[in-house]
């Protein structure tokens, strides 16, 4: 295992400024490449799966947590609440505005999402309705504990709310487990245990005993029917409901939590939230908070801490690093990466200055690709492709090159819809 903590400031893909403050980190040229690249995955992913995007703020009035309950039971863990602003329509030396009360930065989405929801009448028929975002949230975690980008105070979460009725929670639970796993194996990282995360004696928990024991049936149900092994552990869980986080090796030696699954009765009952349901009446939708890849700092952070720089192809900063063997054939090779660029690759050019051929290759040696253009390819308008494993292939034309790359690069971006047909009855399915 690397140390993100050294290796992404020495990778360019992140660093800190005291200035900005501890637990701040800014994204670089290399990082803001990998976690635009994981943005676009994990946004293709829920649309495949049904999720319909959404954007909202990351501030809100102190009584939204009030009702969520974050302010009662999370205020540690939230920034002090500020002024949301004054009244009054002109800024003027004698004005009189009045402050609209207090606002604070967001700890968590739910309490947007339920507030969207709400926004107008639902039908069973819209259910279940998944609403995801990659936003903005906010923890005012002790100085002692932040590291690198495992822990920081301003992150940019993978989440999602799925609003659905009772029935459907279990089947939606089972389908973002499904997703996790597949993002997993994308991404080429491996849980270090499966946690049931229930509640535990002596803490703040909201909610009657009924409702906890049900969605805790849930997930322990989800868990004994996947092939995962896990543990249950006592003191875990939200304040609003149990979950499954999924933990992963950190740098230093403790663990994190990186993916979650969490059943709410709770949210739904403070919001007021409702459906029509077939009966005509109205009913309370359930909501299910999940994370496939938690926030973009804590998986980019493992993604350094797992792979050492030497990304999957359709994540890595450079993908294709064209290496012209002396200055004459410098043209072809930035020929190449124009078009390596236009058919969306992140390619650059290393042109003799940078030094010897063979210092080249050696400083770019996490770049999957590499395309050395010497006088012989240059001439005949071929490119000689190199692995960052030192496997060499044959030289071929620059277009079959570039298809070559650009499908060696494409994210692997599943359908659960296949997935469907593959579980089914098998191959025959598809005749
Ligand atoms: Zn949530």
């Amino acid at each position: 295992m690397h140390d993100h903590r050294k290796l992404g400031r020495e990778l360019q893909i992140f660093d800190t400024d005291p200035l900005i403050g501890a637990g701040l980190p800014y994204w670089l040229p290399a990082g803001a490449a990998i976690r635009h690249a994981l943005e676009e995955y994990i946004r293709e992913l829920e649309r495949l799966a049904g999720y319909l995007h959404v954007y909202s703020p990351v501030l809100g009035k102190r009584e939204l947590y009030e009702l969520s309950g974050h302010w009662e039971h999370y205020r540690d863990g939230m920034y002090p609440a500020m002024s949301a602003g004054r009244d009054g329509e002109q800024d003027t030396e004698q004005d009189t505005e009045q402050d609209t009360g207090q606002a604070v930065l967001r700890p968590s989405l739910c309490p947007h999402h339920a507030l969207m929801y709400r926004s107008r009448a639902h039908s069973y028929r819209e259910l279940p309705l998944r609403l995801a975002e990659l936003g903005g949230q906010y923890r005012s975690e002790l100085s002692g504990v932040l590291g690198g980008l495992t822990r920081v105070r301003a992150m940019q979460l993978n989440d999602a709310h799925i609003f659905c009725t009772p029935d459907q929670v279990e089947a939606e639970a089972a389908a973002a487990l499904w997703l996790i796993r597949q993002a997993y194996r994308a991404l080429g990282i491996e849980p270090l245990r499966y946690r049931l995360s229930l509640a535990g004696p002596g803490q703040k928990y909201v909610g009657g005993q009924q409702m906890w024991d049900r969605a805790a049936a849930i997930l322990t149900d989800l868990l004994a029917s996947s092939d995962v092994r896990y543990e249950a552990e006592e003191g875990e869980a939200a304040f609003y409901g149990p979950k499954i986080d999924v933990q992963v090796a950190g740098s230093s030696e403790r663990e994190a939590t990186l993916s979650t699954i969490q059943v709410d009765f709770y949210q739904p009952e403070r919001f007021g939230l409702e459906y029509i349901g077939p009966d005509g009446g109205r009913h309370r939708p359930v909501m299910v908070h999940r994370s496939v890849i938690g926030s973009l700092e804590r998986a980019v952070g493992h993604l350094i801490d797992v792979h050492g720089g030497a990304f999957p192809a359709w994540l890595a900063p450079v993908q294709l690093a064209v290496l012209p063997v002396t200055d004459a054939e410098l043209p072809q090779a930035e020929h190449l990466a124009g078009q390596a660029i236009r058919l969306g690759l992140r390619a650059e050019v290393a042109g003799s200055q940078d030094g010897s051929l063979g210092a080249r290759i050696r400083s770019r040696r996490l770049v999957p690709y590499q395309a050395v253009i010497g006088a012989v390819e240059a001439s005949a308008g071929e490119v000689s492709i190199r692995l960052r494993t030192g496997e060499k292939l044959p030289a071929q034309p620059a277009g079959a090159a570039l298809a070559e790359i650009c499908a060696g690069c494409a994210a692997p971006v599943m359908d659960p819809r296949d997935q469907a047909v593959s579980s089914g009855a098998g191959s025959s399915l598809l005749w």
